[in-house]
């Protein structure tokens, strides 16, 4: 279980360090092996692509173009430059994770370390 990360796909987070510090997106991918997840609108690089043919060896003429232009891909960030924000108090947060009993069973949930919260992250 050392890989499962705190941080899910559709939470809110905020970046902590770089040049988007402070911004928050949603997480649109969370890759618990690389540790990283991919925010949108966040560690977004412009890249610049030509157009350029595909070749396609399985056919004779009709070369399909790829078009060129501007994209904007979001790169994957490492978990540890974003925090998630609290859906409660609002504040970006460290995670706790709470036991409590649903129906009998107990469940781990995360939780809202900020002092005064406490709150359930997940709703
Ligand atoms: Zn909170």
């Amino acid at each position: 279980m050392a890989t499962k990360m705190k941080v899910r796909k559709g939470d809110l987070v905020q970046m902590i360090t770089g040049k988007d510090r402070g911004k928050r997106g949603r997480v649109l991918e969370a890759r618990p092996s690389e540790r990283r997840v991919i925010v949108e609108n966040l560690n977004v690089a412009k890249r610049h692509t030509r157009p350029r043919p595909i070749r396609d060896s399985s056919r004779m003429g009709g070369a399909q173009v790829v078009p060129g232009g501007i994209l904007d891909k979001a790169a994957a960030v490492p978990v540890a430059n974003v925090m998630v924000v609290c859906p409660v108090c609002d504040n970006a947060t460290r995670i706790g994770i709470s036991e409590k009993e649903i129906k009998g069973e107990i469940v781990r949930v995360r939780v809202c370390k900020r002092e005064g919260c406490g709150q359930e992250i997940d709703r």
